[in-house]
């Protein structure tokens, strides 16, 4: 059975048209300037009017009466009135009085009143998307709201322009219904779109006319190498989300976990190039050609790597390779496991008392490269976080201590970090080794070495003794206190 609605959905003109509001603060002022904006005449009646009101009002080529409500103020004239009141009596008088006249009324905060409510807008003029939960659940039209202003491209409204600026001249030269529709979906799925998207709109242009003189279909692919952040699906940036729906084919590694895979594009094709601890270059190479004949074969090819591409990423090499094959790319950086794994294990990397710097380093032996000389990260003051340390824990912290940094050095061990089953080992550089058991843990691990550590934002209920835990509760804990 079809749901009988309690709203039609339904976008009105109001250019021209007088719109009487009654009330004068700020919420009157919000739906003022809304009105204004679709270019309606605003009569305004209170006692008192907010100062960028009285200008709205004039601007619109309306008035502004500084008194009380009369019933007389309702006009049959008028497209919508609004009671934006706090006064229950006024309100109901003013919605009586529009009933009465046959006009439209919005008595703010009470859908029960109202015979048309305001969505709840996710605004990219010329495209808007009105939301409502039919007046029952604000804070979840809220949640929602903000999820989708997130996912959609902030000059999304710029290609709703460009396309009505572009119709007619399509129209003309593609004539067949069919395949005007099927060219606009490469549009807008493709190329094109993605130009406009990034604020090249004379690029754009270029490319819908080479399509249009029927030159190769659309097909100038792109290569966008991502960083999706150390694992928590929230912590991907704005850019990253749109990025990942709108490629054709995601190569990612393995460090890129299945949570943040499920918000890359339905329709794209998943490739893993993954690897752990860094692989051979044979395998990287492999992942160069691929993804410069996917991004020639016109593919817009998604590059999606754990961290930030640019911290022990290999994004440098993949750019220069894409330099080469002028291959058009871009690089938007993701919260790398340094950043993220202190952050969520309450370890602040610097501490005005404890550390002036931070170094990052890799515990991965390179293949044909010198070896990492530990004696350089000896220095109290400076925090040393290291990357893929793995197995090799146990010699790097034996090489630290044998170079003189102090035994009593504090050290965590940050596992899956970020990620819901994180775990922290926190220990000394003389204790550490034995309180961890690298046979008992999967999944990448991170070692922050500094006097930083002991000013870790513990859980309230922490035991000083407790050198092992998870730390969900201090976030619980954080997330309460703060909210
Ligand atoms: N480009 C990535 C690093 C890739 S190297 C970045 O910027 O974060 C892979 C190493 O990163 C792992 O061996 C581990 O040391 C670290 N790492 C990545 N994600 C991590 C996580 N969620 N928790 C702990 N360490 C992580």
């Amino acid at each position: 059975m079809i749901s009988p609605l309690d709203y039609l959905p339904l976008f009105v003109r109001v250019a021209q048209r007088d719109c009487l509001i009654v009330g004068g603060g700020a919420v009157a002022l919000r739906k003022a300037r809304l009105l204004q904006r679709a270019g309606a005449r605003l009569r305004v009646v209170a006692p008192a009017v907010h100062a960028e009101l009285d200008v709205l009002a004039q601007v619109s080529g309306g008035t502004v009466r500084l008194r009380k409500f009369v019933a007389e103020d309702v006009h049959a004239t008028d497209a919508l009135v609004i009671a934006a009141t706090p006064h229950s009596e006024v309100q109901q008088a003013v919605v009586a009085a529009a009933r009465a006249a046959g006009v439209w009324v919005n008595a703010v905060d009470s859908a029960v009143l109202s015979d048309a409510i305001f969505p709840s807008l996710v605004d990219r003029d010329p495209l808007l998307i009105a939301l409502s939960s039919s007046g029952r659940a604000p804070v979840l039209l809220r949640q929602w709201r903000e999820r989708l202003e997130a996912l959609l491209p902030t000059r999304l409204g710029s290609l709703v322009s460009f396309a009505g600026s572009m119709r007619e001249a399509v129209a003309a030269r593609v004539t067949d219904p069919t395949l005007r529709r099927r060219l606009w979906e490469r549009v807008f799925s493709g190329s094109v779109a993605a130009r406009v998207l990034d604020g090249d709109e004379i690029g754009a242009r270029d490319l819908l006319e080479q399509e249009l003189d029927g030159a190769t279909a659309i097909a100038a692919g792109e290569v966008y190498i991502v960083g999706a952040g150390p694992g928590a699906p929230d912590l991907l940036t704005l850019r990253a989300l749109q990025l990942m729906q709108r490629c054709d084919v995601v190569l990612y590694d393995q460090l890129v976990p299945d949570a943040i895979l499920d918000l890359v594009r339905r329709d794209a094709d998943r490739v893993s190039v993954g690897k752990r601890g860094g692989g051979e270059s044979v395998e990287q190479a492999r992942i160069h050609t691929l993804m410069i004949d996917l991004a020639r074969s016109g593919k817009r090819v998604l590059r999606l790597k754990g961290g930030d591409p640019f911290v022990f990423g290999r994004g440098g090499e993949e750019v220069a390779e894409l330099i080469a094959a002028s291959v058009p790319f871009q690089v938007v950086p993701g919260i790398t496991a340094a950043v993220g794994c202190a952050a969520y294990a309450g370890i602040p990397l610097t501490h005005r008392d404890a550390a002036q710097s931070v170094c990052f380093a890799t515990g991965h032996r390179q293949i044909n490269r010198p070896p990492i000389e530990w004696s350089q990260f000896t220095r109290p003051g400076q925090t040393l976080v290291i990357y893929m340390a793995g197995r090799r824990l146990g010699d790097i912290v034996a090489e630290l201590l044998n170079s003189g940094r102090d035994a009593a050095t504090p050290i965590a061990l940050v596992l899956r970090g970020t990620l819901p089953t994180q775990k922290v080992i926190v220990g000394t550089l003389a204790d550490i080794v034995a309180r961890w058991s690298p046979a008992h843990e999967t999944g990448p691990m991170i070692t922050i070495i500094g006097e930083v550590v002991a000013y870790r934002g513990l859980p309230i209920s922490d035991d000083a003794s407790q050198s092992q835990e998870t730390t969900r509760s201090w976030l619980a804990a954080n997330a309460t206190k703060s909210s």
